[in-house]
Protein backbone atom coordinates (compact mmCIF):
# COMPACT_ATOMS: atom_id res chain seq x y z
CA UNK A 1 0.00 0.00 0.00
CA UNK A 2 1.31 3.26 -0.85
CA UNK A 3 2.48 5.58 2.55
CA UNK A 4 3.09 8.88 0.40
CA UNK A 5 0.75 10.73 -0.84
CA UNK A 6 0.32 14.72 -2.50
CA UNK A 7 -2.59 14.77 -0.06
CA UNK A 8 -4.05 13.47 2.90
CA UNK A 9 -7.28 14.22 5.14
CA UNK A 10 -8.21 13.45 8.38
CA UNK A 11 -11.73 12.91 8.53
CA UNK A 12 -13.84 11.47 5.88
CA UNK A 13 -16.97 13.82 6.75
CA UNK A 14 -18.00 16.48 4.48
CA UNK A 15 -14.92 18.82 4.38
CA UNK A 16 -12.65 15.66 4.25
CA UNK A 17 -14.69 13.96 1.23
CA UNK A 18 -14.63 17.18 -0.81
CA UNK A 19 -11.18 18.72 -0.93
CA UNK A 20 -9.94 14.77 -1.29
CA UNK A 21 -11.99 14.09 -4.57
CA UNK A 22 -11.32 17.50 -5.89
CA UNK A 23 -7.81 17.02 -5.51
CA UNK A 24 -8.22 13.58 -7.06
CA UNK A 25 -10.03 15.00 -10.22
CA UNK A 26 -6.73 16.92 -10.13
CA UNK A 27 -4.80 13.90 -10.58
CA UNK A 28 -3.15 13.67 -7.14
CA UNK A 29 -2.40 11.04 -5.20
CA UNK A 30 -5.16 11.04 -1.97
CA UNK A 31 -5.68 9.22 1.16
CA UNK A 32 -8.68 9.39 3.52
CA UNK A 33 -8.38 8.72 7.28
CA UNK A 34 -12.27 8.08 8.95
CA UNK A 35 -12.28 6.39 11.77
CA UNK A 36 -16.06 5.82 11.91
CA UNK A 37 -18.64 5.92 9.48
CA UNK A 38 -17.93 8.07 5.88
CA UNK A 39 -20.14 10.94 5.16
CA UNK A 40 -19.06 12.10 8.94
CA UNK A 41 -21.36 14.25 10.63
CA UNK A 42 -24.02 15.24 8.06
CA UNK A 43 -24.86 12.51 6.87
CA UNK A 44 -25.01 9.79 9.88
CA UNK A 45 -25.90 12.15 12.90
CA UNK A 46 -26.84 15.53 11.19
CA UNK A 47 -28.03 17.19 8.40
CA UNK A 48 -29.78 13.89 6.56
CA UNK A 49 -31.44 11.77 8.99
CA UNK A 50 -32.71 15.63 10.56
CA UNK A 51 -33.79 16.52 7.50
CA UNK A 52 -35.86 12.83 7.27
CA UNK A 53 -37.42 13.40 10.40
CA UNK A 54 -38.19 16.61 9.60
CA UNK A 55 -39.95 15.35 6.82
CA UNK A 56 -41.89 13.19 8.89
CA UNK A 57 -42.48 15.55 11.33
CA UNK A 58 -44.06 17.84 8.51
CA UNK A 59 -46.34 14.95 7.03
CA UNK A 60 -47.54 14.91 10.59
CA UNK A 61 -48.92 18.12 10.41
CA UNK A 62 -50.15 17.57 7.26
CA UNK A 63 -52.58 15.49 8.55
CA UNK A 64 -53.94 17.52 11.04
CA UNK A 65 -54.17 19.75 8.10
CA UNK A 66 -56.13 17.48 5.94
CA UNK A 67 -59.61 17.96 7.81
CA UNK A 68 -59.54 21.46 6.44
CA UNK A 69 -59.16 20.71 2.89
CA UNK A 70 -62.32 18.41 3.73
CA UNK A 71 -60.53 14.51 3.74
CA UNK A 72 -61.20 12.07 6.49
CA UNK A 73 -58.03 11.10 7.55
CA UNK A 74 -56.95 10.75 10.69
CA UNK A 75 -53.10 9.82 11.14
CA UNK A 76 -51.56 6.97 13.15
CA UNK A 77 -48.87 7.31 15.79
CA UNK A 78 -45.51 7.17 13.86
CA UNK A 79 -43.97 3.46 13.89
CA UNK A 80 -40.73 5.28 15.39
CA UNK A 81 -39.02 2.05 15.40
CA UNK A 82 -39.85 1.53 11.72
CA UNK A 83 -38.92 5.05 10.38
CA UNK A 84 -35.65 4.86 12.12
CA UNK A 85 -34.71 1.36 10.47
CA UNK A 86 -35.70 3.12 7.12
CA UNK A 87 -33.86 6.11 7.77
CA UNK A 88 -30.68 3.77 8.96
CA UNK A 89 -31.07 1.94 5.84
CA UNK A 90 -31.21 5.09 3.85
CA UNK A 91 -27.91 6.53 5.36
CA UNK A 92 -26.30 3.12 4.88
CA UNK A 93 -26.51 3.40 0.83
CA UNK A 94 -25.39 6.86 1.31
CA UNK A 95 -22.88 5.66 3.13
CA UNK A 96 -21.94 2.87 0.35
CA UNK A 97 -22.22 5.03 -2.42
CA UNK A 98 -19.54 7.89 -0.40
CA UNK A 99 -17.25 4.57 -0.74
CA UNK A 100 -17.96 3.61 -3.96
CA UNK A 101 -16.71 7.37 -5.15
CA UNK A 102 -13.75 7.35 -3.45
CA UNK A 103 -12.84 3.72 -4.92
CA UNK A 104 -13.82 5.52 -8.09
CA UNK A 105 -11.72 8.41 -7.88
CA UNK A 106 -8.69 6.40 -6.67
CA UNK A 107 -8.15 7.76 -3.47
CA UNK A 108 -7.16 5.39 -0.77
CA UNK A 109 -9.45 4.95 2.45
CA UNK A 110 -8.18 4.29 6.18
CA UNK A 111 -9.91 3.36 8.41
CA UNK A 112 -8.52 4.26 11.36
CA UNK A 113 -8.24 6.99 14.03
CA UNK A 114 -5.32 9.24 12.68
CA UNK A 115 -2.96 11.30 14.71
CA UNK A 116 0.59 13.74 13.74
CA UNK A 117 4.06 12.36 14.24
CA UNK A 118 5.44 15.13 12.74
CA UNK A 119 4.18 18.25 10.52
CA UNK A 120 4.48 15.45 7.59
CA UNK A 121 3.34 12.55 9.09
CA UNK A 122 0.40 10.78 10.73
CA UNK A 123 -0.08 7.84 12.21
CA UNK A 124 -3.12 5.09 11.71
CA UNK A 125 -2.95 1.82 13.93
CA UNK A 126 1.10 1.77 13.62
CA UNK A 127 1.05 2.70 10.36
CA UNK A 128 3.06 5.79 8.89
CA UNK A 129 1.35 7.77 6.23
CA UNK A 130 3.08 11.22 4.67
CA UNK A 131 2.23 13.68 2.29
CA UNK A 132 3.29 17.23 0.99
CA UNK A 133 -0.44 18.39 2.00
CA UNK A 134 -2.14 17.45 5.32
CA UNK A 135 -5.86 18.40 5.78
CA UNK A 136 -7.21 18.52 9.12
CA UNK A 137 -11.42 17.68 8.64
CA UNK A 138 -12.16 16.15 11.97
CA UNK A 139 -15.23 18.00 12.59
CA UNK A 140 -16.68 18.49 16.05
CA UNK A 141 -18.99 16.82 18.75
CA UNK A 142 -21.91 17.04 21.16
CA UNK A 143 -20.85 18.77 24.62
CA UNK A 144 -22.47 17.66 27.68
CA UNK A 145 -22.90 19.77 30.65
CA UNK A 146 -20.44 18.92 33.78
CA UNK A 147 -23.75 18.09 36.08
CA UNK A 148 -24.41 15.34 38.23
CA UNK A 149 -26.46 12.93 36.83
CA UNK A 150 -25.63 14.53 33.00
CA UNK A 151 -25.21 10.99 31.91
CA UNK A 152 -28.47 10.04 31.79
CA UNK A 153 -29.13 12.36 28.90
CA UNK A 154 -28.51 12.32 25.49
CA UNK A 155 -26.77 13.83 22.79
CA UNK A 156 -28.03 14.78 19.05
CA UNK A 157 -26.35 12.00 18.33
CA UNK A 158 -28.15 9.49 21.04
CA UNK A 159 -31.37 11.20 19.43
CA UNK A 160 -30.25 9.33 16.25
CA UNK A 161 -30.01 6.01 18.15
CA UNK A 162 -33.22 6.38 19.58
CA UNK A 163 -34.97 2.94 18.87
CA UNK A 164 -38.64 4.12 20.41
CA UNK A 165 -40.03 7.25 20.81
CA UNK A 166 -40.03 8.60 24.13
CA UNK A 167 -43.44 10.58 24.98
CA UNK A 168 -41.87 13.17 27.29
CA UNK A 169 -38.63 15.07 27.28
CA UNK A 170 -36.58 17.90 27.72
CA UNK A 171 -34.67 19.63 25.00
CA UNK A 172 -31.79 21.48 26.67
CA UNK A 173 -30.25 24.24 23.95
CA UNK A 174 -31.22 27.09 22.24
CA UNK A 175 -29.37 26.86 19.29
CA UNK A 176 -30.79 25.54 15.96
CA UNK A 177 -30.21 21.66 16.86
CA UNK A 178 -32.12 22.06 20.10
CA UNK A 179 -34.83 24.13 18.25
CA UNK A 180 -35.05 21.54 15.28
CA UNK A 181 -34.94 18.01 17.43
CA UNK A 182 -37.76 19.50 20.03
CA UNK A 183 -39.97 20.30 17.16
CA UNK A 184 -39.83 17.08 15.82
CA UNK A 185 -40.39 15.66 18.93
CA UNK A 186 -43.15 17.85 19.30
CA UNK A 187 -44.71 16.74 16.02
CA UNK A 188 -44.63 13.72 15.97
CA UNK A 189 -46.42 13.37 19.33
CA UNK A 190 -43.63 13.99 22.19
CA UNK A 191 -44.58 15.87 25.26
CA UNK A 192 -41.75 18.95 24.77
CA UNK A 193 -40.26 21.23 27.43
CA UNK A 194 -37.62 23.29 25.95
CA UNK A 195 -34.89 24.36 28.41
CA UNK A 196 -33.83 27.71 27.70
CA UNK A 197 -30.42 29.58 29.41
CA UNK A 198 -31.81 32.83 28.86
CA UNK A 199 -34.60 33.90 27.78
CA UNK A 200 -33.86 33.97 23.67
CA UNK A 201 -33.72 31.21 21.04
CA UNK A 202 -31.49 31.41 18.02
CA UNK A 203 -29.34 34.19 19.30
CA UNK A 204 -27.00 33.91 16.32
CA UNK A 205 -29.25 34.93 14.04
CA UNK A 206 -31.69 38.03 13.81
CA UNK A 207 -33.99 38.93 16.70
CA UNK A 208 -37.37 38.09 15.04
CA UNK A 209 -36.80 34.93 14.17
CA UNK A 210 -35.90 33.36 17.47
CA UNK A 211 -38.82 35.58 19.41
CA UNK A 212 -41.40 34.46 16.91
CA UNK A 213 -39.98 30.72 16.87
CA UNK A 214 -40.60 30.84 20.54
CA UNK A 215 -44.13 32.20 20.01
CA UNK A 216 -45.05 29.42 17.80
CA UNK A 217 -43.70 26.86 19.73
CA UNK A 218 -45.64 28.10 22.87
CA UNK A 219 -48.97 28.21 21.11
CA UNK A 220 -48.21 24.75 19.23
CA UNK A 221 -48.41 23.39 23.42
CA UNK A 222 -44.67 23.09 23.19
CA UNK A 223 -43.73 24.09 27.29
CA UNK A 224 -40.97 26.84 27.25
CA UNK A 225 -38.60 27.30 30.04
CA UNK A 226 -36.42 30.29 30.09
CA UNK A 227 -33.69 31.23 32.16
CA UNK A 228 -33.17 27.97 33.46
CA UNK A 229 -29.54 26.82 33.91
CA UNK A 230 -29.63 23.34 34.80
CA UNK A 231 -27.89 21.57 37.96
CA UNK A 232 -28.71 18.48 38.07
CA UNK A 233 -29.91 15.18 36.22
CA UNK A 234 -31.58 13.14 38.93
CA UNK A 235 -32.88 9.18 38.14
CA UNK A 236 -36.43 8.63 39.83
CA UNK A 237 -39.02 6.28 39.95
CA UNK A 238 -41.30 8.11 37.46
CA UNK A 239 -38.27 8.78 35.01
CA UNK A 240 -35.34 11.69 35.09
CA UNK A 241 -36.05 15.27 36.86
CA UNK A 242 -34.21 17.84 35.64
CA UNK A 243 -33.14 20.19 38.51
CA UNK A 244 -32.19 23.81 37.79
CA UNK A 245 -29.15 26.12 39.26
CA UNK A 246 -32.25 28.53 40.95
CA UNK A 247 -34.05 25.23 42.11
CA UNK A 248 -36.95 24.87 39.47
CA UNK A 249 -37.44 20.81 39.30
CA UNK A 250 -38.65 20.47 35.50
CA UNK A 251 -40.39 16.77 34.70
CA UNK A 252 -40.05 13.62 35.07
CA UNK A 253 -38.59 12.93 31.72
CA UNK A 254 -38.38 10.02 29.64
CA UNK A 255 -35.59 11.50 27.81
CA UNK A 256 -33.66 14.88 28.32
CA UNK A 257 -31.45 15.73 25.27
CA UNK A 258 -28.22 18.28 26.21
CA UNK A 259 -28.54 19.93 22.70
CA UNK A 260 -25.88 23.05 24.24
CA UNK A 261 -23.01 23.36 21.88
CA UNK A 262 -20.47 21.62 20.08
CA UNK A 263 -16.86 21.09 20.62
CA UNK A 264 -14.24 20.72 18.12
CA UNK A 265 -12.42 17.45 17.69
CA UNK A 266 -9.37 17.89 18.19
CA UNK A 267 -7.91 16.83 21.20
CA UNK A 268 -7.13 13.12 20.22
CA UNK A 269 -5.13 14.46 16.85
CA UNK A 270 -1.79 15.25 18.55
CA UNK A 271 -1.36 18.96 17.14
CA UNK A 272 1.73 19.54 19.14
CA UNK A 273 3.91 16.72 17.66
CA UNK A 274 2.94 18.71 14.05
CA UNK A 275 3.23 22.10 16.00
CA UNK A 276 -0.04 22.98 15.01
CA UNK A 277 -1.77 25.82 17.08
CA UNK A 278 -4.94 25.34 18.36
CA UNK A 279 -7.36 28.11 20.71
CA UNK A 280 -8.49 27.50 24.49
CA UNK A 281 -11.63 25.08 23.19
CA UNK A 282 -9.57 23.49 20.44
CA UNK A 283 -10.57 24.95 17.27
CA UNK A 284 -7.85 25.66 14.61
CA UNK A 285 -7.22 28.97 13.48
CA UNK A 286 -6.85 29.31 9.83
CA UNK A 287 -6.15 32.14 7.56
CA UNK A 288 -8.62 32.98 4.74
CA UNK A 289 -6.91 30.12 2.45
CA UNK A 290 -7.60 27.29 5.26
CA UNK A 291 -3.67 27.70 6.36
CA UNK A 292 -2.93 26.62 9.79
CA UNK A 293 -0.03 28.12 11.51
CA UNK A 294 2.39 25.25 9.63
CA UNK A 295 3.06 24.81 6.25
CA UNK A 296 1.28 22.27 4.73
CA UNK A 297 -1.37 21.41 7.14
CA UNK A 298 -4.31 23.12 6.24
CA UNK A 299 -7.81 22.82 8.61
CA UNK A 300 -11.28 23.07 6.90
CA UNK A 301 -15.13 22.60 8.42
CA UNK A 302 -16.79 22.14 12.24
CA UNK A 303 -12.49 22.15 13.71
CA UNK A 304 -12.18 25.93 12.60
CA UNK A 305 -14.82 27.07 14.57
CA UNK A 306 -16.39 29.15 11.33
CA UNK A 307 -19.82 28.95 9.92
CA UNK A 308 -20.20 24.93 11.07
CA UNK A 309 -22.26 24.45 8.30
CA UNK A 310 -22.18 21.07 5.43
CA UNK A 311 -22.06 23.38 2.19
CA UNK A 312 -18.66 25.78 4.07
CA UNK A 313 -16.49 22.59 4.75
CA UNK A 314 -17.61 21.36 1.03
CA UNK A 315 -16.64 24.55 -0.18
CA UNK A 316 -13.89 25.31 1.70
CA UNK A 317 -12.56 22.46 0.90
CA UNK A 318 -13.36 22.27 -3.17
CA UNK A 319 -11.76 26.13 -2.82
CA UNK A 320 -8.22 24.61 -1.14
CA UNK A 321 -7.68 21.71 -4.07
CA UNK A 322 -8.11 24.38 -6.26
CA UNK A 323 -5.78 26.23 -5.05
CA UNK A 324 -3.35 24.11 -4.01
CA UNK A 325 -3.57 21.59 -7.15
CA UNK A 326 -5.92 23.78 -10.21
CA UNK A 327 -3.59 26.45 -10.12
CA UNK A 328 -6.10 29.13 -8.77
CA UNK A 329 -3.91 31.35 -6.98
CA UNK A 330 -5.47 33.07 -4.46
CA UNK A 331 -8.87 30.69 -4.75
CA UNK A 332 -10.54 30.54 -1.38
CA UNK A 333 -14.19 30.57 0.43
CA UNK A 334 -15.83 34.40 1.18
CA UNK A 335 -17.17 33.45 4.33
CA UNK A 336 -19.66 36.39 4.02
CA UNK A 337 -23.46 36.07 3.26
CA UNK A 338 -23.65 32.59 3.90
CA UNK A 339 -27.35 31.64 3.88
CA UNK A 340 -28.77 28.90 6.31
CA UNK A 341 -31.78 27.25 7.50
CA UNK A 342 -33.58 26.21 10.36
CA UNK A 343 -35.51 23.36 10.36
CA UNK A 344 -38.61 24.33 12.73
CA UNK A 345 -41.95 23.96 12.47
CA UNK A 346 -42.36 26.69 10.37
CA UNK A 347 -38.66 26.64 9.10
CA UNK A 348 -36.77 29.52 9.34
CA UNK A 349 -34.26 30.61 6.26
CA UNK A 350 -31.90 33.61 6.77
CA UNK A 351 -29.14 35.61 4.68
CA UNK A 352 -26.86 38.32 5.65
CA UNK A 353 -26.74 40.58 8.11
CA UNK A 354 -29.31 40.78 11.76
CA UNK A 355 -30.98 44.12 12.32
CA UNK A 356 -28.74 44.60 15.56
CA UNK A 357 -25.40 43.55 13.49
CA UNK A 358 -25.98 46.14 10.83
CA UNK A 359 -27.76 48.85 13.00
CA UNK A 360 -23.93 48.66 14.99
CA UNK A 361 -21.89 48.42 11.97
CA UNK A 362 -23.61 51.38 10.16
CA UNK A 363 -24.82 53.15 12.82
CA UNK A 364 -28.40 53.41 13.09
CA UNK A 365 -29.20 56.29 10.15
CA UNK A 366 -28.01 54.70 7.42
CA UNK A 367 -30.24 51.23 8.36
CA UNK A 368 -33.66 50.89 7.09
CA UNK A 369 -35.74 47.88 7.60
CA UNK A 370 -38.59 46.29 6.02
CA UNK A 371 -41.17 43.95 7.94
CA UNK A 372 -44.42 42.26 7.48
CA UNK A 373 -46.44 39.43 9.16
CA UNK A 374 -49.25 37.32 7.49
CA UNK A 375 -50.68 34.03 7.12
CA UNK A 376 -49.35 32.01 4.40
CA UNK A 377 -52.59 30.91 2.18
CA UNK A 378 -52.12 27.13 2.71
CA UNK A 379 -53.53 27.82 6.21
CA UNK A 380 -56.83 29.66 5.49
CA UNK A 381 -58.96 26.84 5.25
CA UNK A 382 -57.98 25.62 8.79
CA UNK A 383 -58.74 27.28 12.24
CA UNK A 384 -55.32 27.03 13.62
CA UNK A 385 -52.90 29.55 11.76
CA UNK A 386 -48.95 29.58 11.73
CA UNK A 387 -48.01 33.12 10.59
CA UNK A 388 -44.64 33.97 8.62
CA UNK A 389 -42.47 36.98 9.46
CA UNK A 390 -40.35 38.74 7.09
CA UNK A 391 -37.38 41.51 7.50
CA UNK A 392 -34.92 42.95 4.72
CA UNK A 393 -32.09 45.00 6.51
CA UNK A 394 -30.81 47.93 4.42
CA UNK A 395 -28.34 50.31 3.79
CA UNK A 396 -28.84 53.62 2.92
CA UNK A 397 -28.49 55.78 0.70
CA UNK A 398 -28.96 52.97 -1.91
CA UNK A 399 -31.03 50.24 0.22
CA UNK A 400 -28.86 47.62 -0.61
CA UNK A 401 -30.35 44.85 0.86
CA UNK A 402 -27.90 43.80 3.73
CA UNK A 403 -29.85 40.98 5.22
CA UNK A 404 -32.84 38.73 4.22
CA UNK A 405 -34.75 36.73 7.36
CA UNK A 406 -37.93 34.30 6.96
CA UNK A 407 -39.65 32.32 9.43
CA UNK A 408 -42.49 30.54 7.64
CA UNK A 409 -43.58 27.93 5.34
CA UNK A 410 -41.19 27.41 2.67
CA UNK A 411 -38.46 29.71 4.23
CA UNK A 412 -36.39 26.52 3.48
CA UNK A 413 -36.79 26.55 -0.02
CA UNK A 414 -37.08 30.28 -0.74
CA UNK A 415 -33.82 31.58 0.79
CA UNK A 416 -31.26 30.41 -1.70
CA UNK A 417 -32.28 32.54 -4.80
CA UNK A 418 -32.51 35.57 -2.07
CA UNK A 419 -28.95 34.64 -1.13
CA UNK A 420 -27.48 34.89 -4.73
CA UNK A 421 -29.51 38.77 -5.13
CA UNK A 422 -27.82 39.34 -1.48
CA UNK A 423 -24.17 38.54 -2.83
CA UNK A 424 -24.83 40.66 -5.88
CA UNK A 425 -25.14 43.68 -3.78
CA UNK A 426 -29.04 43.74 -4.65
CA UNK A 427 -30.93 46.78 -3.53
CA UNK A 428 -34.62 47.38 -2.13
CA UNK A 429 -35.02 48.64 -5.89
CA UNK A 430 -34.42 45.62 -7.47
CA UNK A 431 -36.21 43.62 -5.53
CA UNK A 432 -39.09 45.67 -6.04
CA UNK A 433 -38.54 45.67 -9.63
CA UNK A 434 -39.27 41.88 -9.95
CA UNK A 435 -42.44 40.71 -10.54
CA UNK A 436 -44.00 38.59 -8.31
CA UNK A 437 -44.52 34.96 -8.35
CA UNK A 438 -48.33 34.79 -7.39
CA UNK A 439 -49.77 32.94 -4.72
CA UNK A 440 -46.68 32.15 -3.05
CA UNK A 441 -45.46 33.22 0.61
CA UNK A 442 -42.17 34.33 -1.55
CA UNK A 443 -44.05 37.57 -3.19
CA UNK A 444 -44.13 39.02 -0.49
CA UNK A 445 -40.42 39.56 -0.50
CA UNK A 446 -40.83 41.62 -3.71
CA UNK A 447 -43.46 43.77 -2.57
CA UNK A 448 -42.37 44.90 0.91
CA UNK A 449 -43.27 48.45 1.71
C1 LIG B 1 -27.93 17.40 14.51
C2 LIG B 1 -27.18 18.17 13.47
C3 LIG B 1 -27.85 18.72 12.40
C4 LIG B 1 -27.18 19.42 11.43
N1 LIG B 1 -27.89 19.94 10.40
C5 LIG B 1 -27.25 20.64 9.44
C6 LIG B 1 -27.98 21.16 8.33
O1 LIG B 1 -29.19 21.00 8.23
N2 LIG B 1 -27.30 21.83 7.38
C7 LIG B 1 -25.95 22.02 7.46
O2 LIG B 1 -25.37 22.63 6.56
N3 LIG B 1 -25.23 21.54 8.51
C8 LIG B 1 -25.85 20.85 9.49
N4 LIG B 1 -25.13 20.34 10.54
C9 LIG B 1 -23.69 20.64 10.61
C10 LIG B 1 -22.88 19.72 9.69
O3 LIG B 1 -23.17 18.38 9.98
C11 LIG B 1 -21.39 20.00 9.89
O4 LIG B 1 -21.16 21.38 9.71
C12 LIG B 1 -20.53 19.23 8.90
O5 LIG B 1 -20.74 17.86 9.01
C13 LIG B 1 -19.06 19.57 9.13
O6 LIG B 1 -18.25 18.82 8.27
P1 LIG B 1 -16.75 18.50 8.70
O7 LIG B 1 -16.13 17.84 7.51
O8 LIG B 1 -16.10 19.69 9.27
O9 LIG B 1 -16.86 17.47 9.92
P2 LIG B 1 -17.64 16.10 10.04
O10 LIG B 1 -18.70 15.94 9.04
O11 LIG B 1 -18.00 15.99 11.47
O12 LIG B 1 -16.54 15.01 9.69
C14 LIG B 1 -15.45 14.80 10.51
C15 LIG B 1 -15.06 13.33 10.42
O13 LIG B 1 -13.75 13.18 10.96
C16 LIG B 1 -13.69 11.95 11.63
N5 LIG B 1 -12.57 12.04 12.55
C17 LIG B 1 -12.43 12.90 13.59
N6 LIG B 1 -11.22 12.74 14.17
C18 LIG B 1 -10.59 11.77 13.46
C19 LIG B 1 -9.31 11.17 13.56
N7 LIG B 1 -8.43 11.56 14.49
N8 LIG B 1 -8.98 10.20 12.70
C20 LIG B 1 -9.87 9.80 11.73
N9 LIG B 1 -11.09 10.33 11.61
C21 LIG B 1 -11.44 11.31 12.43
C22 LIG B 1 -15.05 11.83 12.29
O14 LIG B 1 -15.35 10.47 12.58
C23 LIG B 1 -15.97 12.43 11.24
O15 LIG B 1 -16.50 11.43 10.40
C24 LIG B 1 -25.77 19.59 11.52
C25 LIG B 1 -25.06 19.03 12.58
C26 LIG B 1 -25.75 18.34 13.55
C27 LIG B 1 -24.99 17.74 14.70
Amino acid sequence: MTTHFDLIAIGGGSGGLAVSQRAAEYGCRVAVIEEARLGGTCVNVGCVPKKVMWYAATLAEHFDMAAGYGFQVTASPVDWGQLKARRDAYIERLNGIYAGNLERKGIQRIEGRASFLDARTVEVDGQQLTAKHIVIAAGGEPMVPTVPGAEYGITSDGFFALEHQPRRVAMVGSGYIAMELGGVFHALGSEVTAVLRRDRALREFDGMLGEQLLVQMQEDGIRVETGCVPAALERVAEGLMLVAEDGRRLGPFDSVVWAIGRRPRSAGLALDAAGVASDAVGFIPVDRYQNTNVEGIYAIGDITGKAALTPVAIAAGRRLADRLFGGMDGRHLDYTDIPTVVFTHPPIGTVGMSETAARARHGDDRIRIYTTKFTPMSWALQSRKVPARMKLVTLLPDERVLGVHVIGEGADEMLQGFAVAVRMGATKRDFDDTVAIHPTSAEELVTLR
